[in-house]
């Protein structure tokens, strides 16, 4: 099927402004790298989505979703379907006593700006990772001794099919980086944590400390997606690269951060290839000298 008669499709459900041909993925994406997205849709509710999914679906139309990413390797060459981005639109966040349920698209940063104000205490840790509340669900995201298991009840997913079920927090089995979000290729339209009654000043005071500590330790100036590398079992992934003599090592505009050998970051010109080879060589080395594996946490987008 031509990319414009999906397009036709896809505007039958949603508005056309919020349907993209030919969209830089680069745009959309903390690396900073990415060709062209055939289609790159920003549905503005949970019907349009699910209308979107169908659609692709009867006409076997690949599809994938997004929300901030800060966690996305996307080729050079693009994306041949539809990228469904669930960012802007659905990022309404609710409060019920020391409740919050927020749409896939919030950002934590705001989610744990609504906890500040409200007092509330158990989130501090995700006040600095750069992802939306569906990205942070996936991915169970976590830092400094948080993670989202620590605090979630339930959330409303969108199965393959359309259907939309609710996951309570053992069925979302969220174990380090997984989820059975992941595994079955749900798509989370909202989630509702529960927090303790703190006090703000010490609540702000965390979040400070925390802030710090990432901007003296994190090439938060350059282009990444984060940790490249899962933890291997009983050890760190940037010790093992920094171990392995391959502090600022730099394959064409990809690099291993001088700061943080955990990072894979770009000087600004980085392509795919570049960063696919450095994995590849950081790899390489680290099993030939410690003979452990490593495993991407960043999810790499490619047709
Ligand atoms: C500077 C920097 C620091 C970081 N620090 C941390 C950290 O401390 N801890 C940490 O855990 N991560 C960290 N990350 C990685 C990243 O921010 C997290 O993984 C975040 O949760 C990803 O959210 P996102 O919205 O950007 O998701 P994306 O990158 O857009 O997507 C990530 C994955 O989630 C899926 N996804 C996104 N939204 C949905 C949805 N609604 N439903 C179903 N699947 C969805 C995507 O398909 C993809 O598989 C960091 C990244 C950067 C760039």
């Amino acid at each position: 099927m031509e990319v414009t008669e999906v397009k036709n499709l896809l505007c039958t459900q949603i508005p056309t402004e919020n349907i993209l041909m030919n969209e830089p993925m680069k745009n959309h994406t903390s690396f900073k790298i990415g060709g062209p997205a055939d289609l790159f849709i920003t549905p503005t509710n949970s019907t349009q989505l699910v209308r979107a999914i169908q659609i692709c679906n009867a006409h076997h139309i690949p599809y994938y979703i997004m929300g901030n990413g800060s966690n996305l390797l996307v080729d050079d060459e693009g994306f041949r379907g539809v990228i469904i981005q669930l960012y802007k639109n659905l990022c309404d966040i609710e409060i019920e006593e020391t409740m919050i349920t927020a749409y896939s698209g919030a950002l934590l940063s705001k989610i744990a700006s609504v906890a500040l104000e409200h007092g509330l205490t158990g989130f501090e840790f995700a006040q600095g990772i750069p992802g939306t509340l569906g990205g942070a669900i996936t991915m169970n995201a976590g830092a400094y001794g948080g993670e989202i298991k620590d605090v979630i009840i339930s959330a409303e997913v969108i199965d393959p099919k359309g259907n939309r079920l609710i996951l309570t927090k053992d069925e979302l089995t969220l174990g380090y980086r997984t989820s059975s979000v992941q595994k079955n290729k749900y798509i989370v339209l909202k989630a509702s944590f529960r927090f303790t009654k703190g006090t703000k000043e010490t609540i702000a005071e965390t979040m400070k400390d925390l802030a710090g500590r990432r901007r003296d330790k994190q090439p938060l100036d350059k282009p990444s997606a984060g940790s490249t590398f899962k933890r291997p079992d009983g050890y760190f992934a940037g010790k093992l690269i920094m171990d392995s003599g391959l502090r600022g090592y730099q394959i064409g505009g990809a690099m291993v951060s001088e700061k943080h050998c955990g990072f894979v970051v770009s000087d600004g010109t980085a392509t795919f290839k570049d960063v696919k080879e450095l994995i590849s060589y950081i790899q390489l080395t680290v099993k030939k000298k410690f003979n452990v594996d490593l495993h991407p946490e960043v999810k790499i987008i490619s047709n």
